[in-house]
């Protein structure tokens, strides 16, 4: 006998822009395939505000962010054999795809042709919408779960589930490593993984950062070169300098100036969403055969992958624990950049 649907604490946004507050949402019943998670911590990415905010557009509210869930199996379905009650596990940014697609079959579920089911703004396979990880309780199915290695705190863990997948995979697919001068532009929650992700696979790293109020830091958690963009002579110095650039920028950048510090045959990777289209003059692209490129999250094998990984290098998130009450302000440091360097609630305050 498994538990039937429930309502559950959460915290949401009514309405776009209306400040989050406190209210409860349906989860399903328990299927065959699912696991109900006690969530114990969920990490405030700058995407759920982009998205409480309707900065994206097609919102559907009232919405529960969170989309860096760590917590505690619960009860499992009968079908279930990947987790049992008291295992530690994570939920990312999506909860279903169409499982047949030749992404979803790669292990790409991001990119399923039929699109993922997010975890949260989204309508589930059976039409009702979905709520993410600023709540008490989810019911994932297992397909779409990941495990939390021992080694990781699961307050450390959560922000793993977007920020750190979002950065390792585009990582490794362009092959960070020994001997490739890696620079992570945006020191916030993605930008901070992806200098302790670069660093951990054995790349020169550098920050790209508006100021150099964080540098101390940034050399902390692995740079080995910091630079202000506010500084006009960081783009002549560094001209030509990298393999690889990631963008973690949340507004507009300026994506000329930052192509002109790439190498040729050298990429540019963007992962930040800003809400508002850049323009590019493409000659900064076909003076030196540079790529210009985005990524998007991970796909769960990669993901769990990413955990283990992290698990190895001894890696977590910095986090700021906070209480589901200081939720809105927290909003405002992060649009401020104010972050060091992710938010995480303690969900047992919700
Ligand atoms: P965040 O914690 O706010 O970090 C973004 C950082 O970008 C800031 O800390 C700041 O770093 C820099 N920045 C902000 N505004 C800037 C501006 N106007 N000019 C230059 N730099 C600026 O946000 P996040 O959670 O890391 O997310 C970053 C972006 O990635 C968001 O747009 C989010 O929606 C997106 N995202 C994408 C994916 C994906 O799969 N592609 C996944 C998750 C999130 P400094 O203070 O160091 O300059
Ligand atoms: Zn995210
Ligand atoms: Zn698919």
């Amino acid at each position: 006998m498994t538990t039937n649907a429930t309502t559950v604490p959460a915290y949401a946004a009514p309405a776009a822009n209306a400040p989050l507050e406190r209210t409860t949402v349906p989860r399903r019943a328990v299927g065959e395939h699912d696991v109900l998670i006690d969530i114990k911590y969920a990490g405030i990415c700058h995407s759920d505000i982009h998205q409480a905010r309707d900065g994206w557009g097609e919102g559907i509210f009232p919405m529960v962010p969170g989309h860096e869930i760590a917590g505690i199996v619960a009860e499992v379905g009968p079908g279930v054999t990947k987790h049992k009650v008291g295992d530690r596990v994570g939920v990312g940014c999506f909860v279903d795809s169409c499982r047949e697609c030749a992404y979803c079959r790669q292990g790409l579920e991001q990119y399923c042709t039929q699109g993922m089911t997010g975890t949260y703004n989204a309508l589930g396979k059976d039409g009702e919408p979905t709520y993410g990880g600023y709540s008490t309780r989810i019911v994932v199915d297992e397909n779409y779960t990941l495990r939390i290695p021992e080694g990781i705190a699961l307050d450390e863990a959560a922000p793993l589930l977007c920020a750190g997948i979002t950065l390792y995979s585009p990582l490794a697919h362009w092959q960070a490593g020994p001997g490739k001068k890696v620079a992570i532009v945006g020191l916030g929650g993605l930008g901070h993984m992806g200098v302790k992700i670069a660093h951990a696979l054995g790349a020169e790293v550098t920050v790209l950062s508006q100021s150099l109020k964080k540098q101390e830091d940034g050399l902390k958690l692995g740079a080995d070169h910091y630079y202000a963009t506010s500084d006009p002579e960081t783009f002549t110095k560094l001209a030509g300098t990298f393999d690889l650039i990631i963008s973690t920028v949340s507004a507009p950048l300026d994506f000329g100036a930052y192509l002109s510090l790439v190498k040729t045959d050298g990429a540019l990777v963007n992962v930040g969403a800003p809400e508002e289209p850049v323009a590019l003059n493409l000659f900064s692209l076909i003076g030196g055969r540079k790529t210009l490129a985005g990524s998007m999250i991970g796909g769960i094998a990669e993901t769990q992958e990413m955990l283990d990984f992290c698990a190895a290098h001894g890696l977590g998130s910095e986090i700021e624990v906070i209480g589901a009450e200081q939720i809105n302000e927290a909003y405002e440091r992060v649009v401020a950049s104010d972050v060091r360097y992710r938010f995480v609630i303690d969900t047992s305050t919700i």
